[in-house]
């Protein structure tokens, strides 16, 4: 059966996600690891993180991806800016490993005028003072869109982050099918060549999650603006494709697209159907 859910606010805590995540016939989800706009968060009660487990396992999750807040920027050469990215993603892969989830994704950064190989030292710098190597959780790298001064819309480019860590066996990547569609990788008509691509650059084993979104922008564009599954320039005999890819429908997936959980509960269930799978909870 897929593996699939949404971004799911953590407002309700961790365990109030993931049981909102079953009410939307999701078997799992995607989570900020803390406030996506500031840089608080709330800590986790020994008694929510056993109701977590408790139903992730009665539910049979796939892996649960953390997210880290879009306001860190390892590739900053502004010092302040630097340490703080370096502060949320030591504490995060911390945090996120203590609470057993499997995978933390994040932007690798954006270079603001240093060069893309200055920034991916930073970003190598920073991603080494915050993964000890003793973890069981897996850093995620985004394929990103490419704008402005943005790094990794290019499988090279994560390429050399993740060959630049010390402990690159820590270090996976989650693709964003409307990032990598921005970024030029034309998924629509060449969903082989891309993926070709990506094993002869980065190697398929080390693709761990994907971001199932369609796209508002045109393809190359070097846009990030999320649509709706079939509602975009992809569409979605494409995302299906995807989906339904053999390399890839074992991965978990995770919607991005600008919807509440109303309307990613009918998305999800749309995919399913689409897929030809049962319901899961009617069993019909
Ligand atoms: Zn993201
Ligand atoms: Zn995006």
């Amino acid at each position: 059966m897929l593996t699939i859910g949404s971004h799911m606010s953590i407002a309700d805590g961790i365990a109030g996600a993931a049981q909102n995540a079953v009410e939307m016939e999701a078997n799992t989800m995607q989570i900020f690891t803390r406030n996506p706009r500031g840089s608080g968060y709330r800590a986790c009660s020994e008694k929510e993180r056993e109701r977590f487990d408790a139903i992730r396992r009665e539910n049979g999750f796939g892996p649960v991806l953390a997210h880290a807040p879009y306001t860190m920027n390892l590739a900053s050469a502004r010092e302040s800016t630097w340490e703080f990215a370096c502060m949320v993603i030591r504490e995060d892969v911390a945090r996120m490993d203590a609470l057993g989830i499997e995978n933390l994704v994040f932007h690798p950064g954006s270079h603001t005028g240093i060069g893309v190989c200055a920034g991916i030292e930073n970003i190598i710098r920073g991603l080494d003072q915050g993964i000890t190597g003793r973890e069981r959780i897996t850093v995620l790298l985004e394929t990103m869109s490419g704008k402005g001064t943005e790094i990794g819309a290019s499988f090279e480019e994560l390429k050399a982050i993740r060959d630049g860590v010390s402990h690159p066996e820590r270090v996976g990547i989650c693709l964003d099918t409307c990032h990598v569609f921005s970024a030029g990788y034309d998924i629509v008509h060449d969903l082989e060549g891309v993926l070709e691509e990506f094993d002869r650059v980065l190697g398929l084993p080390l693709l761990r999650a994907i971001h199932l979104n369609d796209s508002l922008a045109p393809f190359g564009s070097h846009k990030d603006r999320h649509a709706v599954i079939g509602e975009g320039q992809i569409g979605m005999e494409a995302l299906l494709g995807v989906l339904e890819h053999p390399r890839l429908k074992n991965l978990p997936f995770y919607l991005e697209t600008p919807l509440d959980d109303g309307g990613h509960k009918r998305e999800i269930r749309m995919i399913r159907q689409q897929l030809g799978e049962a319901d899961p909870v009617s069993g019909a």
